[in-house]
């Protein structure tokens, strides 16, 4: 039932009520952990909200639009409250704002918009690709801190180039960049045989995997197959909306998901799950509708419930940086672990504020380039600190800051993303000396 404008208004009254101020969710808060600013904090932002409960005209709204616009949407505070304030007092907030906040330059509003297609995303990224070849060429590894500083830096263009997700196109570059690390040559191997009966999953891939990472993206189709399950196609499945959502399209993100369901429901029986390899459209595809809460399962979480198969050791120190979406959004955080503990000679790390957001957000990184720049430095300080030899993570947006961050204060220490590192333990086995 829909509910009456005084019901809405009273319940959020209520939820507000909940939060006590104790200031426990400040740590975790990004935009307040780079501020300071107390209207840049979760506690902050909901006094903020209670006077435009209480006192709602368009001047308290737009004196307080920047606060609220500012907001990640990360939920990490969601997580670390432990009175249950729900981050959808936030959202309302932001609803109450948007008219007052900065509209980004047509250019941007047009990128924006193009960013859940397919054929645009492959086009940026060949693009990024060809510049940051020519730069690194030019420049060497100090490459992306010179653009910081050159003359050129449009802000937005150099963090949208710098921040596109890449990981190796072809499973040959994959494997000398971690023999590189462990310190030996590899071959590449079958992979394991799987003797028990097939579970059948479909495999739902995002745009931004299509787009940017599609040798990834197979490398999950190889790992899916060799750990028991027969991969059923699901039809004319689309981007998930999230993008559309998140940037002022509502009919856009309706028509996608129309699509998306009925994708679903052809598949017929309601015990085939679907995987998701993008931590942000998992997030946004449960959104959906209850039903849909169980049926899509996060590729971390299908696997890491899994005993593996045997798998070659990988003596690095690894440090796995959990998307926003997962572990805030989905409760994910053992299941990425797991997998990395079933590699033997593999040490996992963690970093310091692990549970902060690394500053992409999506839509939001282009959007505030300085204060995601920012974010994505001092992420990247924190994972070089945990003294890992490699980063890891299972998000197209993160993979892409946490790799401009770390070029920009670790250009030697590599991001990638986590099933890449599955796929070498579980496909490639160590040349033995002496071999050539
Ligand atoms: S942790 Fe929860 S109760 Fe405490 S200040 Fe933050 S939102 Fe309020
Ligand atoms: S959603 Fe993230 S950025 Fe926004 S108030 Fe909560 S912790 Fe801070």
């Amino acid at each position: 039932m829909v509910k009456t404008e005084p019901e809405y208004s009273q319940s959020l009254d209520d939820l507000l009520r909940r939060c006590v101020g104790c200031g426990l969710c400040l740590p975790h808060c990004a935009t307040w952990a780079e501020t300071g600013n107390e209207t840049h904090s979760p506690r902050g932002r909901l006094l903020l909200l209670g006077d435009m409960l209480a006192d709602p005209n368009p001047e308290t709204q737009a004196a307080y639009a920047d606060a609220f616009d500012l907001c990640i949407g990360c939920r990490a505070c969601e997580t670390a409250c432990p009175g249950g304030v729900p981050f959808s007092l936030l959202e309302h907030g932001q609803h109450l704002v948007a008219p007052y906040t900065d509209r980004p330059s047509a250019a941007m509003a047009l990128i924006n918009r193009k960013l859940d297609s397919q054929v645009f995303l492959s086009l940026l990224q060949t693009s990024g690709r060809i510049l940051r070849t020519v730069l690194k060429w030019g420049w060497g590894s100090t490459w992306r801190r010179r653009l910081d500083k050159a003359p050129l830096n449009t802000g937005q263009l150099v963090r949208l180039l710098g921040s596109m997700p890449i990981s190796p196109n072809n499973n040959d570059d994959l494997i000398t960049l971690l023999d590189r690390l462990v310190g030996s040559a590899s071959n590449p191997a079958p992979g394991p045989d799987f003797s028990g009966s097939p579970r059948e999953v479909a495999f739902f891939v995002s745009c931004a995997n299509l787009g940017l990472l599609p040798a990834s993206s197979q490398r999950l189709v190889a790992i899916l197959e060799a750990t028991g399950h027969h991969l059923l196609p699901l039809e004319n499945q689309g981007c998930c909306g999230a993008l559309a959502a998140h940037t002022g399209r509502p009919g856009t993100a309706a028509r996608l998901k129309r699509t998306n369901v009925q994708s679903m429901v052809a598949l017929g029986s309601d015990d085939i799950v679907v995987v998701v390899e993008a931590a942000g459209c998992g997030h946004h595809l449960k959104d959906y509708g209850p039903e849909f809460q169980d049926r899509l399962v996060d590729a971390t979480v299908l696997l890491g419930e899994l005993l593996l198969p045997a798998m070659r050791e990988v003596p690095l120190k690894v440090v796995y940086h959990d998307p926003c979406h997962a572990l805030h959004g989905q409760g994910i955080f053992e299941e990425p672990r797991n997998i990395l503990k079933q590699i033997p000679g593999l040490e996992l790390v963690e970093p310091e504020e692990a549970e902060m957001c690394c500053g992409s957000g999506g839509a939001w990184g282009l959007l505030h380039p300085e204060m995601s720049n920012r974010l994505g430095r001092r992420k990247a300080r924190n994972l070089k600190l945990s003294g890992a030899d490699l980063v890891v993570t299972s998000n197209p947006g993160c993979l892409g800051q946490i790799a401009d961050g770390l070029a920009l204060e670790a250009p030697g220490l590599p991001v990638l993303p986590l099933m890449d590192l599955l796929w070498f333990a579980l496909f490639t086995t160590p040349k033995k000396q002496g071999c050539r």
